[in-house]
């Protein structure tokens, strides 16, 4: 079938996956464009099919030569309904793997579950006999628990008042003001709940339970800051009290692993598109005006530049791993330099709907939401008749 974008408010409903291919094909080019690292040999990466989490396993295959088993929550295709881009995104990087003879192996479920850890932890007793990486990128709206069966869902909202800030619709150009109103005390613990540290902890507590995770292992989350503008919304609302909890889940798992010579770290990472950050009211026009900035300063990173620069030059760079005041890797550092901020700040005040794609690179933002699902993509013919049916290999 002719496959064409379909959207849903900020949701491509459709991916390609010729594109995604592709898509994935490019970062692995980027990885091995680069000097190796010497980093993990058997790496897990739980949120492993789309932004960072795909970009990790790749950097961990591709740039250290390790063998991954990825962890994610896709569909396949079924009927006329194409698969979700991280389904397709998987299936070419299992390729790849196998042909350049890396182990890799998909576990595709709900990684909050109990059989998921159980069936992951089974497949490492098997194949690899015991991870030294464990990457936590997972990003969801909801999550069941798996003691008590409640359903948490997560929302983006500021706490105690409500936030007004301009936002822009990145399909039509169109900037509006948007008012989100706070949240209550219970969207805040759902938030918690489905963002925090808890099911971080619970994956370390079972791999090093089960005797699979290795003696010095390393394991890293993933955390955000931003700018003042965003703050409300963003670190000061739920999301971000998801973020202190992630983050001190860190700080905890760090002094348990550290008697076996383990590490555990957040790393803050730089404001990119991905499915998760095109939700975010404000976040998208944020991120258009960064872009302009930091492509005219030729400092712009995408997932797979942000991750390799995380494993080479911190992870897995100089020991001890560079850190901030609250013990949190910085791979923000270029979005957050003062220059950078000045001149996004700038912008901010001045975009509106007629100067906005003068002022920022909202056709960069939008051309990158399509090419997440495959779209967009040079070296695509999208007239060519494409099968949507693509199966994973090493599936378990
Ligand atoms: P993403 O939406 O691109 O990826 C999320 C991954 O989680 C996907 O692989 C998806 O399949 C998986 N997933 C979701 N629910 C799951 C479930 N129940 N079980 C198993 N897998 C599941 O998200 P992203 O933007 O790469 O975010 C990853 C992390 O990075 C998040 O913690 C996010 O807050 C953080 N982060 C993102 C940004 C940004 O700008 N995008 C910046 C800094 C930090």
């Amino acid at each position: 079938m002719i496959i064409q974008p379909k959207t849903r408010g900020f949701i491509c409903t459709t991916a390609h996956p010729a594109g995604c291919a592709r898509q994935v094909a490019r970062q692995i080019e980027y990885v091995r464009s680069k000097p190796p690292i010497s980093g993990p040999k058997k790496a897990l990466v739980v949120g492993a099919s789309t932004g960072y989490g795909l970009a990790s396993r790749i950097v961990a295959a591709f740039g250290a030569g390790a063998d991954t088993i990825g962890v994610y929550f896709d569909k396949p295709a079924e009927g006329a309904r194409t698969a979700t881009a991280g389904w397709y995104n998987s299936a070419a990087f299992e390729r790849a793997a196998s042909e350049a003879g890396r182990k890799s192996f998909s576990i595709v479920g709900d990684a909050f579950s109990d059989e998921i850890k159980a069936k992951t932890i089974d497949l490492i007793r098997t194949e690899f006999g015991q991870v030294d990486l464990v990457v936590y990128s997972v990003a969801s709206p909801r999550r069941t628990h798996p003691k008590t069966g409640e359903t948490f869902s997560s929302v983006i909202k500021p706490i105690g008042e409500t936030y007004t800030n301009k936002t822009v619709n990145f399909h039509t150009g169109e900037v509006t003001t948007v008012s989100v109103e706070p949240a209550t005390e219970d969207e805040v613990r759902q938030t918690v709940a489905v963002m925090g540290g808890e099911d971080w902890q619970m994956w370390i507590d079972a791999l090093s339970g089960a005797g699979v995770l290795a003696p010095g292992a390393v394991t890293v989350a993933y955390s955000y800051i931003g700018p003042e503008i965003t703050h409300a919304v963003y670190r000061e609302g739920t999301i971000g009290r998801a973020k202190d909890d992630l983050e001190a889940t860190a700080l905890r798992l760090n002094e348990r692993l550290s008697p076996n010579g383990g590490r555990a770290y957040v790393s803050v990472n730089k404001a990119l598109v991905t499915q998760s950050s095109s939700a975010i009211p404000v976040v998208p026009l944020y991120i258009a005006a960064l872009y302009k900035v930091m492509k005219e300063k030729n400092l712009h990173e995408g997932c797979i530049e942000q991750m390799y620069r995380l494993f080479s030059e911190r992870l897995y760079g100089p020991s001890p791993t560079p850190v901030d005041e609250k013990g949190r890797v910085r791979v923000d550092d270029w979005e957050m330099r003062s220059d950078v901020q000045e001149e996004v700040s700038r912008l901010w005040s001045a975009i509106t709907t007629e100067n906005i794609y003068e002022l920022s690179d909202l056709e960069g933002y939008r051309q990158e939401f399509f090419q997440l699902f495959g779209f967009e993509t040079d070296g695509v013919d999208y007239e060519a008749d494409v099968d949507p049916a693509v199966d994973i290999p090493n599936l378990r």
